[in-house]
């Protein structure tokens, strides 16, 4: 698909019924909008390897649209390989004290685009981020695009998310409701939401029946330790994976804009919509009793 045949705020038809305003009050998922985020990341910076100049442009890009939305932006140096990665981390001023964390990774495996693995995951958080900026809800929420989720040279994976959870006091790793890592999510495959089994996975299920109920094909399941939830699972947090598996073009140059689904990506950028209308200061306190 292509920019020109998409019209500014494209939506599919259940999204315009909700954009009234009756049904939620927030406004639709724009996939011309994500769009662009997965094409600025996989076709204008590219390859994003950790600590490479790649990844500091990715982080510097998100910083600014966090910025353009009105969120405060805190960019999070951290010392990998050698080297310096970061953490892009946006929330709101009027924010809760301790927020859910919905996150993505930007970095890359050397040599792939990394349309799918995961500007894919970025775009929609970031679009998310953009529907919460203005509403009530939003004051639950940070966003994060971590840095150094793949593996590198010392041979560790998911470092950026890793690094946000030590940093975290022990008053904030108990308060933190819970978190979401959007990952891979636009290769034309069905949704699979679920989490590693370490700590309570409240907020997996509650994605998985947001989402189905959206009427959006998705399935639960206990998934690896291989994303950004993995650190936040294991200091007891809640968390949850969103993904689609397994695909051909994973970890291989040929994971570029044209082979992943933009369909997909508003599939999943409806679904992560439908979950975060859901918040309020009930559920908040549901996920801090886990
Ligand atoms: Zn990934």
């Amino acid at each position: 698909m292509t920019e020109a045949a998409v019209a500014p705020d494209d939506g599919d038809g259940s999204d315009e019924l909700m954009a009234s305003g009756a049904a939620g009050g927030l406004a639709r998922f724009s996939r011309y909008r994500a769009m662009k985020t997965v094409r600025k990341l996989a076709e204008d910076i590219g390859v994003r390897v950790r600590t490479t100049r790649n990844e500091t442009r990715a982080a510097r890009y998100l910083a600014g649209r966090f910025r353009a939305f009105g969120y405060e932006v805190k960019v999070r140096r951290f010392e990998v390989d050698g080297a310096i990665s970061r953490n892009v981390i946006a929330t709101r001023s009027d924010a809760i004290r301790f927020p859910f964390v919905l996150g993505g990774h930007m970095d890359t495996v050397p040599r792939a685009p990394g349309a799918n693995d995961n500007a894919s995951g970025v775009a929609v958080v970031l679009e998310v981020a953009r529907l919460l900026k203005d509403d009530p809800r939003g004051r639950f929420f940070r966003f994060v695009a971590f840095g150094s989720e793949e593996y590198g040279k010392n041979g560790k994976h998911h470092v950026g998310s890793q690094v946000m959870v030590n940093r975290m006091t022990r008053r904030a790793r108990r308060r933190t409701p819970g978190m979401l890592s959007v990952d891979m999510i636009a290769d034309g495959r069905p949704l699979i939401a679920g989490y590693s089994g370490f700590a309570s996975g409240v907020v997996a299920r509650d994605v998985y029946r947001k989402l189905d109920r959206a009427g959006i094909g998705v399935t639960f399941r206990v998934l690896c330790d291989c994303s950004d939830h993995g650190p936040f699972e294991r200091r007891g947090i809640p968390a949850a994976f969103l993904w689609s598996g397994d695909e051909p073009n994973y970890h291989d140059p040929s994971d570029t804009v044209e082979n992943m689904s933009v369909k997909d990506l508003a599939r999943t950028g409806r679904g992560v919509r439908a979950y975060v209308r859901s918040f309020n200061r009930a559920l908040i306190r549901r996920y801090r009793r886990h």
